[in-house]
């Protein structure tokens, strides 16, 4: 079927959630973003940061209410269409058994060599892993076992610029990166945002201040929001 092309603007719609059946993370939560803006979430450990992108993303779906993508509730496309059109970087990045080559190129069978080195520039994992010693066919182990928690979130990074997302999602790994990665990371950000809806957990004041809106969360639900200015 041929879906509409997503121009990225995302809608919570009264959303509750809940993990199990537990008492519910999000509780009527709103939020509108428009196409292109850059959002950063910001709150304690457990306030619910990761599990609003995760909804975002469609890994997880609201107990009640909806989301919508360009107005259209997300239930009523296919996983795939919000999937072709999203990139993103998560708190423990998934990668699958095989090389770096493989884990950037991922979906994007289309892209070749000179793609997929270009991407490892621009979030500068290029030099980490030229260092190693088969380069780009490095083997990355199970779930990514070989390489360290930020070295992981590089490649997951990269993988994320060749899909070339209509929306982005960064939820930045709180500890485990030393701070070379994380201004690496830093650095390819302000490149990636550029004409995406991006959702942004970052820990560097630096990161979040590029933000168009930083939202506070607490206990599930947006206890501030302005933009560094404001807040
Ligand atoms: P952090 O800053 O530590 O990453 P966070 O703001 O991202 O925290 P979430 O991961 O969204 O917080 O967690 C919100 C609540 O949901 C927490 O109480 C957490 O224990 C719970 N939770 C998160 N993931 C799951 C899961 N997969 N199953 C059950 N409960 C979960
Ligand atoms: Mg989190």
């Amino acid at each position: 079927k041929n879906w509409p092309e997503i121009k990225g603007n995302i809608t919570f719609r009264n959303v509750s959630f809940s993990y199990i059946s537990e008492e519910p993370i999000l509780k009527d939560f709103n939020l509108e973003v428009k196409a292109g803006e850059t959002i950063a979430l910001v709150g304690e450990t457990g306030s619910g940061k990761s599990t609003i992108v995760n909804l975002a993303c469609r890994f997880y779906e609201p107990t009640k209410g909806e989301i919508l993508i360009d107005g259209v509730n997300y239930r009523e496309r296919s996983q795939l269409w919000l999937q072709s059109n999203l990139g993103y970087v998560l708190q423990s990045p998934h990668l699958f058994s095989g090389t770096i080559k493989e884990n950037i190129q991922y979906g994007r069978l289309d892209a070749n060599e000179m793609d997929i080195i270009r991407a490892a520039k621009l979030v500068n994992a290029h030099d980490f892993i030229m260092k190693l010693e088969k380069g780009y066919d490095s083997e990355v182990g199970e779930g990514g076992g070989l390489l360290s928690s930020g070295e992981k979130q590089l490649i997951s990074f990269a993988r994320a610029v060749l899909a070339n997302p209509k929306i982005f999602v960064l939820d930045e790994a709180t500890s485990s990166i030393d701070t070379e990665t994380e201004q690496m990371i830093q650095k390819a950000i302000s490149r990636i945002l550029k004409g995406r809806t991006s959702f942004i957990i970052a820990h560097r004041l630096s990161t979040i201040r590029s933000a168009d809106r930083i939202l506070v969360i607490r206990k599930g639900r947006i206890e501030e929001a302005g933009n560094h200015l404001q807040l």
